[in-house]
């Protein structure tokens, strides 16, 4: 069953106080019984020692006599107390006993004592026991004491009441703790829950297509703040995403949608007799269509390299041949619009996917071609420095601006000079070479001189495996 935060955190907050409670009353309280017994034992001697002292002074050494009121009003005072006293002289001579002039209450009195002692205490097994002491006046002998009473110790009531509380505070003590425990337990949760609530409602919105959404309060907590900072960037992500999948959606219909209409009404008016079916016509045509299957392709590579499963091939790759066998493949159009171009550089072997590293080479060469005027020079040159492969092709093209350097390797960027052109492409182009250079481990690289032509290097590293 899923318990709330709060009732969790309550719960445990409370049995760890419950926990720490209770060791501490059972420590405290054997510790304290063990030294209050300690400390009763020896105020019990403390008391008869002292006893022994003040009858030892109720003897008169001049007279030779005892002060019997006193021994009697002591031996009575301390009887009270459980203290049974007799009082011999220095023969040995019985000179008072507590016993001999009250017995009823001696009994009366040790009665009581073990009678407490036993019922309380009932494992203690105590006794009576006498103390022998000899009484001294200025260091002469004037006679002997018998002092009993319960040993090790004995307990009076108020010593059983004190040791009763004692027991009673530390539960009391016990039950505020843990109302404390559980009411903060309470109130951090709330703290912790309450923006976490928050988090549940945001990604519910979020999920439900509310990319706006964004939290504005700060929690005080840095795991929290942490928390909410992510799905703020989360519901930013997702934003830019939808964007940018709305963007290609409407990229893509505007990239087709033209070639389309040319062909279909082209076809229209030939069928209705409009238009006679010549050569050039059907020509034009089919070259709309090749533009179409073209960007169809571009997107079918699009798709592939996105979805993160581009698998190289690798095997060694010579970039002087790629480059030559590239510029081959542009032949006709090079001599169509006069186009001057030269492989130039030495040999340098990367290893690679030789398709691929030739669809880099082949985009970039197909682009110079698009965008460099008749009777323009195209230079694809191929460098081999320490740890890479170089290969760069350059041409004295209309250029890109500046700002727009690094937007051309965006999907579907084309730069407004590229628009206004027929020979325009779908602005796939660059993104593909880019995500294929990146997966080699490689960097490509867009330079222009506006309106003096531009040029792209592609470093391939020699180890990337
Ligand atoms: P496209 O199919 O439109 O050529 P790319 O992704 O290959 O798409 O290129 C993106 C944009 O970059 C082009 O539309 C063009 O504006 C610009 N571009 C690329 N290469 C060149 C170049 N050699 N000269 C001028 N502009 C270029």
């Amino acid at each position: 069953m899923k318990q709330k935060l709060s009732t969790q955190l309550s719960v445990g907050f409370a049995c760890i106080v419950l926990t720490a409670v209770a060791l501490v009353s059972l420590a405290s309280n054997l510790l304290i019984q063990r030294q209050f017994e300690k400390y009763v034992e020896a105020q019990q001697k403390d008391f008869a020692d002292r006893l022994a002292g003040n009858l030892s002074i109720q003897y008169d050494r001049d007279s030779g006599q005892w002060n019997l009121d006193y021994l009697h009003g002591f031996g009575m005072y301390a009887l009270d107390d459980g203290y049974i006293i007799k009082v011999y002289d220095a023969e040995k001579n019985m000179v008072w006993d507590a016993e001999n002039h009250d017995m009823t209450l001696c009994h009366q009195v040790m009665r009581e004592i073990s009678f407490r002692m036993e019922s309380q205490k009932p494992g203690m097994a105590g006794d009576f026991v006498t103390h022998w002491y000899e009484l001294y006046q200025k260091a002469a002998l004037v006679g002997y004491a018998d002092i009993s009473y319960y040993s090790p110790y004995s307990y009076k009531e108020s010593d059983f009441h004190f040791l009763t509380m004692l027991n009673h505070i530390l539960p009391v003590v016990g039950m505020i703790s843990l109302a404390g425990a559980a009411a903060a337990g309470a109130v951090l949760a709330r703290r912790i829950a309450r923006p976490i609530v928050k988090v549940t409602e945001v990604t519910r919105e979020i999920a439900q297509g509310n990319y706006k959404i964004r939290f504005e309060t700060e929690s005080s907590t840095k795991e929290l703040n942490e928390l909410t900072k992510a799905v703020n960037r989360m519901a930013g992500a997702l934003k830019e995403q939808e964007e940018m999948r709305r963007r290609m959606t409407a990229d893509v219909a505007h990239e087709l949608r033209t070639p389309l209409a040319n062909v279909s009404s082209q076809l229209e008016a030939i069928l209705e007799g409009v238009l006679e079916p010549s050569r050039e016509r059907l020509e034009r045509c089919f070259n709309e269509l090749g533009r179409l299957s073209g960007i169809v392709s571009d997107l079918e590579c699009l798709r592939q390299i996105e979805s993160d499963q581009m698998i190289l091939n690798r095997e060694p790759v010579a970039l002087l041949e790629l480059a030559g066998s590239v510029r081959a493949a542009f032949e006709t159009e090079l001599a169509a619009k006069k186009l001057d171009c030269i492989v130039t550089g030495e040999s340098a072997v990367v290893n690679g996917d030789r398709n691929r590293l030739h669809q880099v080479v082949y985009n970039l060469v197909s682009n110079a071609v698009k965008y460099t005027p008749e009777g323009g020079k195209i230079e694809i040159a191929v460098k081999r420095l320490p740890e890479e492969g170089v290969i760069s092709v350059k041409d004295t093209g209309i250029g890109i601006p500046q700002k727009e350097l690094l937007l051309i390797f965006e999907r579907f960027y084309r730069t407004d000079r590229s628009r206004s052109r027929k020979s325009g492409g779908a602005g796939i182009g660059l993104t593909i070479a880019k995500a294929i250079v990146e997966a080699h481990g490689g960097r490509i690289l867009a330079e222009s001189r506006d309106g003096e032509g531009s040029t792209f290097t592609v470093s391939l590293p020699f180890d990337s495996l």
